[in-house]
């Protein structure tokens, strides 16, 4: 029988020596918040698990930039900055499981909040990469404003571990904010979405706008803003929204739970234009969904035999569609109809990873 390696790299060198010096496949693992999402993965001859690589090599308060080891999880970060009242501003579900920066880079993933921050696309402004031969490849750095060279960091975000091992990652960072709001509307989808469209219409600065499906449907609006400014602004955000209540708990953690979604549902990430994407959840047939209203990003909670169709819907609205769990021994596709750009995929992938090393099946069946 075939046995797996398990390899736990604690620096850059090690990483380099693991990939150059292990004959055959290999899979890179973080925290495994997200093992299981987009296709699953064939059979290899190490994991490259890299929890050992893990802490802040430098901080710049200053510039509002810090490095670190690719392993970290990005709460152990955000609470190292915290004395610095900075912080990664990225509210994806799964950091409060553990989930790496790697992990985080290499799977897309994002909260709402992306809304105004961006993604990690947006927030890395510098990668340590040890690619499929041994080679250590940097691009940017510290610095915001920095076009020189091929920007690897983009081309890993979304990559699920088939281009390149990420051993160090440079991020811009944020002040905390002194002082934030949420106001929660009931309100079904369509509704929410017509509300949304107010809001982004105005002056209102939403940083994140969210419909959860809890209950009848739920329009989460969150502003952030000085202890000064705040409750005026909350004031006229609940004029354009015909009510709505600061909440007195935390919705979000109800948005998080929704995104991770059940055990025994299949979990499909939805991109898609913010004007199509409310009649897009409609038609899928979610039984639980967050859907951002600015964003265009949507979860939703399905049965596993509707995955198939879901993509085929998805794809012919020109979104994207990615499964992100699938329940044991359930048969769903990991994605839909191949993008446009499948033979860029491809070209890059036979670029970087020649001999197919890292993550093989991943991207199953397209590649
Ligand atoms: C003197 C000088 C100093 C600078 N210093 C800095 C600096 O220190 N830091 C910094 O961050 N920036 C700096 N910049 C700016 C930086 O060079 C530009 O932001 C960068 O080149 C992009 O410019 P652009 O978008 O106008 O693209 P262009 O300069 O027009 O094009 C850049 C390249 O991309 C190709 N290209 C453009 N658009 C596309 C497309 N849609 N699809 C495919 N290929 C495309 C072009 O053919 C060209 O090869 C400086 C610029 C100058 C002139």
């Amino acid at each position: 029988m075939k046995t797996t390696t398990t390899l736990r790299p604690a620096d850059l060198a090690e990483v380099r020596d693991a990939v150059r010096d292990t004959p055959g496949r290999l899979a890179v693992a973080g925290a495994g918040t997200a093992a299981g999402w987009a296709g699953d993965l064939d059979t290899v001859d190490a994991v490259l698990d890299l929890s050992a690589l893990s802490g802040v090599i430098t901080h710049n308060p200053g510039d509002m930039t810090v490095s670190a080891h690719a392993g970290t999880p990005l709460r152990a970060l955000t609470d190292e900055l915290a004395e610095h009242g900075q912080h990664v501003s990225l509210d994806a579900a799964r950091i409060a499981d553990g989930a790496t920066l790697g992990g985080l880079v290499a799977t897309g993933d994002s909260g709402p909040s992306s809304l105004v921050y961006g993604t990690m696309r947006d927030l890395v402004i510098g990668v340590t990469v040890v690619l499929a031969d041994g080679t250590v490849a940097r691009s940017g750095g510290h610095v915001i404003k920095n076009v020189a060279g091929y920007d690897l960091a983009k081309l890993l975000h979304g990559s699920h571990g088939t281009l390149g091992v990420l051993t160090e990652i440079v991020l811009r960072l944020h002040p905390v904010p002194q002082r934030a709001a949420t106001l929660v509307v009931d309100a079904p989808l369509a509704r929410a979405a017509e509300l949304a469209a107010r809001v982004l219409e105005g002056p209102y600065e939403p940083v994140a706008l969210e419909w959860i499906s809890h209950g009848s449907g739920q329009l989460l609006v969150r502003i952030e803003g000085t202890d000064e400014a705040l409750p005026a602004r909350v004031q006229r955000l609940q004029e354009v929204l015909d009510g709505g209540d600061e909440a007195a708990d935390d919705p979000w953690l109800r948005h998080a739970e929704l995104t991770r979604g059940s055990p025994e549902a299949a979990v499909l990430r939805i991109g898609a234009r913010p004007s199509v994407l409310p009649a897009l959840v409609a038609d899928v047939a979610a039984d639980a969904a967050t859907v951002g209203l600015g964003t265009g990003v949507a979860t939703v909670s399905l049965p596993p035999h509707a995955v198939a169709e879901a993509h085929g819907r998805v794809h012919a609205a020109g979104g994207t569609s990615q499964l992100r769990y699938r329940p044991p021994g359930a048969d769903a596709p990991a994605w839909g109809p191949p993008p446009s750009a499948l033979a860029v995929l491809r070209a890059v992938k036979t670029e970087l990873d020649p001999d197919g090393r890292f993550g093989p099946g991943r991207f199953s069946p397209w590649m």
